[in-house]
């Protein structure tokens, strides 16, 4: 059977990307073809502010944006500073980051682009067939990285918020942040039956991204984004100010098994793959690791039915996602108990998948006892 690429990567997002210049940048890789399908390829402008937390000096650092040795959490009546030390949160344009792996991939001569559009994806066992709006390939591996919202909403075993958010970076005519402080959440906007709050990235006294987000099972109305902005900004006495750029975005928190779709050789990647931590939406660290595993993975595998399984983490987020949609104004209060009764570098390890059961249990008993223990209960009768 003649392929036509050894492997197609469907979608040249941040999984796609990554994945194809790591590719590129290891030597077991040189003889491989690879193909990029993406109609929206290379991303011109910023699409996304990416941000993680991590060791100090680590990969990335010269492309940040800003980075911050201490966070905020409010809820209105509390304010806790979370020294993270000796991690930092840190922030990365997605242009910045789109421009470095594409100089590296462009260098790579055995990595082909094309902006037709995915259709449809197939795995014959013996090769993979990829349909587009222009022509199908065949290839003995797929990575395919579209999302498709329509599985994980018609599901009903798991269920699903939606993250979803605008923000604004804005320019004050007066000096109003402190540099050194990000918000991670602040509770103190009105609360109804939503989780929702602010998020605020200061990058000088007086320009700040301020992001407001939901953890909700349905998406507002544009208009409702911008009155919860502006709203916020006025009752913080923040009048004169200039909008510089808007984000807004959608991410899947759900604990629907995707890995369960992978083929022997079609691995779904990035959110498609359930990459994004459901509890969290935090993202882009998980396919900064999997895309290195992927590297190593496929040196001395060939079945990516093997790749990734659901582990204790999966369950926690399960049953986290489980009160949170069932209860969704607790928001405010199951994140006020965690970050009140616990150390912030445990929790930010346990955001993390790196903390130890001990420590998991210390994070699980600070929240409402019988609401959790009522949610495990309620999972195990519905199925894991
Ligand atoms: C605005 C925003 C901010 C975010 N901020 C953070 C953050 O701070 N921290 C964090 O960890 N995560 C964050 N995320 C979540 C996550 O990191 C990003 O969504 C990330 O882009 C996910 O990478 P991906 O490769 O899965 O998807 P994408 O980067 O969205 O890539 C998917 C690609 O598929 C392409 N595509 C779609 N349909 C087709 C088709 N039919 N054929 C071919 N190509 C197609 C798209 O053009 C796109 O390039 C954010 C997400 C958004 C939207």
């Amino acid at each position: 059977m003649k392929l036509d690429y050894d492997y197609i990567i469907c979608g040249g997002g941040i999984s796609g990307l990554l994945l194809a210049s790591k590719l590129s940048n290891d030597s077991h890789y040189k003889n491989k073809s690879i193909l990029i399908l993406d109609p929206d390829f290379p991303k011109k402008y910023n699409d996304r502010t990416l941000c993680f937390w991590d060791k100090k000096n680590s990969a990335w650092d010269s492309l940040l944006t800003s980075s911050w040795e201490n966070v905020v959490f409010k809820n209105g009546i509390d304010e806790k500073s979370l020294d993270l030390n000796p991690l930092n949160y840190k922030m990365l344009s997605s242009i910045s980051f789109y421009n470095y792996v594409n100089s590296i991939i462009k260098k790579n001569t055995n990595i082909h682009i094309s902006n037709s559009k995915v259709s449809s994806f197939k795995d014959y066992n013996s090769y993979c067939l990829v349909e587009t709006n222009e022509r199908s390939f065949k290839s003995s591996k797929v990575f395919n990285s579209i999302l498709d919202w329509n599985i994980i909403k018609k599901d009903t075993k798991y269920p699903l918020l939606i993250q979803h958010f605008e923000g604004w970076v804005i320019k004050t005519k007066h000096d109003f942040f402190d540099s050194k402080k990000a918000t991670f959440m602040d509770f103190s906007i009105p609360q109804d039956s939503t989780t929702k709050f602010m998020y605020i990235l200061p990058f000088s006294k007086n320009e700040a991204l301020v992001e407001f987000t939901l953890f909700s099972q349905q998406v507002l109305n544009k208009e409702d984004y911008h009155l919860a902005l502006s709203n916020y900004l006025g009752s913080s006495e923040i009048t004169d100010y200039e909008i510089i750029s808007k984000e807004t975005g959608q991410i899947p928190m759900t604990c629907y098994p995707f890995f369960e779709s992978n083929t022997k050789n079609i691995l779904n990647i990035g959110s498609a793959g359930g990459w994004s931590k459901p509890s969290t939406g935090y993202t882009f660290k998980n396919i900064d690791r999997n895309t290195t595993k992927i590297v190593e993975f496929l040196k001395s595998e060939n079945n990516f039915k093997k790749f990734l399984r659901k582990n204790r983490f999966w369950f926690y987020d399960l049953i986290f996602l489980d009160v949170l949609y069932y209860e969704n104004h607790l928001g405010k209060q199951l994140f006020t108990d965690m970050f009140k009764k616990n150390d912030p570098k445990t929790i930010f390890k346990f955001l993390d998948n790196k903390s130890s059961f001990m420590e998991e249990l210390k994070i699980m008993l600070s929240f409402p006892k019988i609401i959790f223990l009522s949610a495990v209960l309620k999972r195990i009768y519905k199925g894991l």
